[in-house]
């Protein structure tokens, strides 16, 4: 007995397959059609091994290995209509007549089943987030961003392939208990396209009692692999930078994407910001949300602390005590500053490194650009032509945050000893950037 003879009408003869004993009467259809080629002596040394099938979640193969070629009858794809296939045209026509008609398979999925399509659903959304980076910061960043439903695509992206798929995995774990994300994760950069925002946190971080600063050379090394895929793949987006030093970072990644000043910002002082109110907070036992005050310029230890505008409810601290964050303080409000300067350094001593903080931080301000917000933080953008700077320095100032980054920066009424120490951090800054090498 020979192979059966070809047809030309495949889908008229293919059998629906709806559950798994349907699909078990298939398979040993084709087994006993095996047996029929391999005893016929007319093609022994065509059929080389029974077919083999392997099968879950609704996806099957089954698998002939014949001289040629081997066919194909999977996996399951969306359509779930199994398809003969094969290693290439000309193998696969080859192949085609030792498959009887009656074997050839149709599966009717699930989901054709369970609803209708009135039309195909849209692959974007247009608030997709790229976190580069899926360490702790990356990770902190990745959370909030899910937990306080600011975007609804998330990629991330990272050198490390085992590391990216598991928290890929962990995050969609507890998707049933938030609001639904689209989360893929890759080393590859395509992984990335159509961002709208792109927050980079990779890269080295600092070791215990190391400052920002002496991170720079490292991490523009790897900045120079990172920003120009990002643009290519998203080539709209704003990129929030995050990895230290990141007001010298954010200079370089404006440097390398071509991108235009006000789509590329910092993370900045936004955090050293709510360092300080959260300070004055447990000095006054108030909320930390209804102290208002602000750290501009570096991230790091040249940062400015404008106590002439620090306030509760409209009430200057500064007309109830003037001496309020000067080393005559009595009231000694000026070690709050002290202590923001110092408690990155003392969560890195004890625990390792921040994260949950830069997290929230991060996830804020992606929440005033993807819902064009107008919120104002202190981010690091261009602070040349503020204050009397000339360099081509950024910095963290106030700025308003839209859909297109920053579109305004507050021009805050500053004492001369604050414009004095703005300077001083933009000096620092310009000395730094004037090493690095592109
Ligand atoms: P981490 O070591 O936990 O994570 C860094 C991640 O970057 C790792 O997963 C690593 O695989 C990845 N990475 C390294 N090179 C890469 C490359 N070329 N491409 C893609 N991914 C790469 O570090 P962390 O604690 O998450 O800190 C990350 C950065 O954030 C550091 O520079 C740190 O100083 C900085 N940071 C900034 C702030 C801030 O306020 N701006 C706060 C905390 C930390």
């Amino acid at each position: 007995m020979g192979p059966p003879a070809q047809t030309n009408d495949d889908s008229a003869s293919w059998a629906d397959v709806n559950s798994t004993a349907q699909l078990g009467s298939v398979i040993d259809q084709l087994h006993s059609c095996w047996q029929q080629w391999a005893s016929s002596g007319t093609d022994q040394t065509v059929v080389q091994a029974p077919p083999e099938h392997s099968g879950r979640d609704g996806t099957f193969k089954v698998t002939f290995n014949l001289t040629l070629t081997t066919i194909l009858l999977s996996p399951l794809q969306a359509s779930s209509q199994i398809y003969f296939g094969s290693v290439n045209e000309q193998t696969c026509a080859a192949s085609r007549p030792f498959i009887e008609p009656a074997t050839a398979v149709k599966m009717a999925s699930i989901p054709q089943l369970l609803m209708e399509e009135v039309q195909p659903a849209l692959t974007t959304s247009g608030s997709k987030v790229t976190v580069v980076g899926v360490g702790q910061v990356g990770m902190a960043c990745a959370f909030s961003l899910l937990t306080q439903h600011i975007c609804s695509e998330l990629a991330l992206v990272d050198v490390v392939p085992d590391k990216l798929r598991g928290e890929m995995m962990d995050l969609q774990h507890g998707l049933t208990f938030l609001r639904n994300v689209k989360i893929e994760a890759s080393t590859d950069y395509a992984a990335s396209a159509g961002s709208r925002l792109c927050i980079v946190t990779a890269g080295a971080r600092q070791k215990e009692g190391e400052s920002r600063l002496s991170l720079v050379q490292r991490n523009v090394d790897i900045y120079k692999g990172i920003i120009p895929n990002l643009v290519k793949h998203s080539p709209n987006c704003i990129l929030l930078i995050v990895s230290n030093p990141v007001d010298i970072l954010t200079y370089v990644a404006w440097k390398l994407s071509g991108l235009p000043k006000n789509r590329v910002i910092g993370s900045g002082t936004n955090l050293d910001s709510s360092r300080f109110r959260f300070h004055l907070s447990q000095k006054l036992n108030v909320a930390p949300s209804s102290c208002h005050g602000w750290i501009i310029g570096e991230h790091g230890d040249s940062s400015v602390p404008v106590w002439s505008g620090v306030n509760i409810a409209g009430v200057r601290l500064r007309d109830l005590n003037p001496l309020i964050g000067t080393p005559e303080d009595p009231d000694k409000y000026n070690e709050m500053h002290r202590d923001v300067v110092n408690s990155a350094y003392e969560v890195i001593r004890l625990k390792g490194y921040t994260s949950w903080a830069i997290g929230t931080s991060c996830a804020i301000l992606a929440r005033s650009i993807l819902s064009n917000e107008r919120s104002i933080y202190a981010v690091t953008t261009t602070i040349k032509g503020y204050h009397t700077i000339d360099k081509d320095v950024f910095l963290s100032l106030p700025v308003v945050l839209g859909e297109n980054g920053v579109t305004h920066v507050i021009k805050q009424t500053l004492t001369q000893e604050e414009i004095n120490q703005l300077k001083k951090s933009a000096d620092t800054l310009w000395d730094v950037q004037a090493g690095i090498q592109f």
